[in-house]
This record gives structure tokens, C-alpha cells and sequence, in this order.
């Protein structure tokens, strides 16, 4: 465990600015699903619970980082998984860590208090897990990632999907009274929603900066141009970067600096949200872009 993480400097394309290595937390629990997990496994010990049970696609990095967690507080775990059967390496791995999958149908994948009050409704031990690890808990995770800075940052980005994460690098900020914008960079499509996601959480919105326009396509969609900007940024730097959270936001930060929408010289933080397994799910578009 690597804690606080380390920052370290890159420069990439001429421009330099820094990564904090939340990927460098743990290989499987990592990034923001450390930082959610921390307080709702805290949560969890304190109710005496024995089983997690949690949610999330068939790619999914709380999925994972749920499983190595269970496994090492001894702890079973269990996730329905969105979506008919399928076996791939994410999946493999949560299975090696022991952790039991429910394949259900993305309708009844909907209502996730419905599916866990039908199974385990009646069984005190088990604990909830919203998908993603949304949660209170997951907040005060987050906010953490702030409190673990000792130097100044003008810019502060990371990516979002549903916007815990976020939620608590903003809540963090302004607790802190820092001097420093806060930039999101959605990875679904319409990725406006964030706003009121974030909002439920943190009403100071004033140093909230969303970028909608880095989704390529949604969810988990990628193309040649972002797959290339990848690769070209890993080689570059030794810091790997996935196609569905990091690498959009990473292709943002250059982006914005190339427009001069942020200064050359300001002083950026990138948050490493983790989720490098990512990458095998897209290890075909991977092979044929140069
Ligand atoms: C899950 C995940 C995110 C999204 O975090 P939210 O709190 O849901 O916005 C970002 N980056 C990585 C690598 C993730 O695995």
C-alpha cells in the first residue's frame, strides 16, 4: 500500500505538469476505488458484516477492486454482474479473488436495492455496495486525495463517471479554501449531469470546471485518434494510462494546454484514478492502431 500517494512530474508534448499515482496505491484496488472503499469497508466492520455485495458492468474496476478488498479483509464478496454471461480477464480475476458473479438482465440490473433486498434481504451479515461505490463514505475518501497535497496546484483534473470522485476532490478544495480550479472531464456522452451529481454533495459549485466535449463516443467508446494519443502518451512518459477514464482525461489536459485554454506555465495536478486492467478490454484496438 502506497499512501499518500506519490506525484510524480511529466512532460509530454513540451508541457510539463503532475500525476498523482493513485495507481500506485495497490495493483487491484486502486485509484478513486481505494479511496470510496476506504471508509465503506470501515462502515462495514463496524455493522460486523461478512459478505460484501456490490454491482457493476463486465469491465467494471470496483468489481475488481471489490474482490481483492473482500479477499483481504477476509470478507466474502458477491457481485451481480449487468448484462448475459460472459467470461473475460476483469471477470477472471474477481473470480480468483473468490468472489461469486450473478449474471442478471440489464432490466432488472436497474433497480439494485430490488436485487439485493430478493437475495440477501433476510441476512444480516451482508452489506450493500452501491455500483462504482457511490456513497457518503466514498466522499470522504475522496476529499483526502486534497488533504494529501503539500504543494500549490492552479488546476486540479480528473475523470468522472458518476462524479463521487469529484464530489470529493471539490468538497476537499473548498474545505481546504484552496485557490485552485477543479476540472472534470466526463467519460459518457451528455456528461452535463455530473453537475447535479456533484451537487447533491458539495453545494459550492464556483470552482467547478466541466468538460463534456472528451467522451469519444460514451461509455467506454474509444477511437483511433484517442487509442493512438494513449500510446503515444505511455511510451512518452513510462506512466500508463486506460482507454476509459484516464487516457480521456489525460487527452483533455493536453488538449486544453494546446488551445490555451489552460496557461502553458500553471501549475496542473492530473489524479492517476487507477483502472490500468481496463486496458484489456480494449486490447484489440490496442493491436490494430498504430
Ligand atoms: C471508476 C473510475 C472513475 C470514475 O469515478 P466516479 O467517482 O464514478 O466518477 C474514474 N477513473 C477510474 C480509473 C475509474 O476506475
Amino acid at each position: 500500500m502506497q499512501l499518500p500517494s506519490p506525484i510524480h512530474q511529466v512532460t509530454y508534448n513540451n508541457h510539463t505538469f503532475s500525476i498523482k499515482r493513485d495507481d500506485l496505491i495497490d495493483p487491484f484496488v486502486s485509484g478513486n476505488k481505494w479511496r470510496k472503499l476506504k471508509y465503506i469497508l470501515l462502515d462495514a466492520a463496524a455493522k460486523n458484516k461478512k459478505h460484501l455485495v456490490t454491482f457493476g458492468g463486465a469491465y467494471s474496476n470496483h468489481l475488481l477492486a471489490t474482490a481483492a478488498a473482500a479477499a483481504k479483509h477476509q470478507l466474502k464478496a458477491t457481485a451481480f454482474v449487468r448484462g448475459e454471461e460472459v467470461n473475460n480477464e476483469m471477470l477472471s480475476l474477481c473470480k480468483i479473488f473468490g468472489m461469486r458473479l450473478h449474471f442478471v438482465s440489464r432490466e432488472s440490473y436497474r433497480d439494485k436495492l430490488q436485487l439485493f433486498e430478493n437475495r440477501y434481504g433476510n441476512d444480516e451479515n451482508t452489506y450493500f455496495i452501491n455500483e462504482g461505490g457511490a456513497a457518503p463514505e466514498a466522499i470522504i475518501g475522496c476529499t483526502e486525495i486534497i488533504e494529501e497535497l503539500n504543494e500549490p496546484f492552479d488546476h486540479i483534473f480528473c475523470a468522472a463517471g458518476t462524479g463521487t470522485t469529484a464530489a470529493g476532490l471539490l468538497k476537499g478544495i473548498n474545505q481546504l479554501e484552496l485557490d485552485t480550479q477543479l476540472h472534470v472531464i466526463p467519460v459518457l456522452k451528455n456528461g452535463s449531469f455530473i453537475k447535479e451529481e456533484i451537487a447533491h454533495f458539495e453545494q459550492n459549485l464556483s470552482r467547478l470546471n466541466l468538460h463534456t466535449n472528451y467522451h469519444f463516443g460514451g461509455y467506454a467508446k474509444t477511437n483511433p485518434e484517442l487509442i493512438s494519443f494513449i500510446k503515444d502518451f505511455s511510451a512518452k512518459t513510462g506512466i500508463l494510462i486506460d482507454p476509459v477514464y484516464t487516457g480521456k482525461m489525460c487527452y483533455a489536459i493536453n488538449d486544453l494546454i494546446e488551445k490555451n485554454h489552460i496557461k502553458k506555465d500553471a501549475r496542473i495536478l492530473a489524479i492517476h484514478t487507477g483502472g490500468l486492467f481496463g486496458i484489456l478490454g480494449k486490447i484489440a484496438e490496442f493491436e490494430k492502431t498504430p
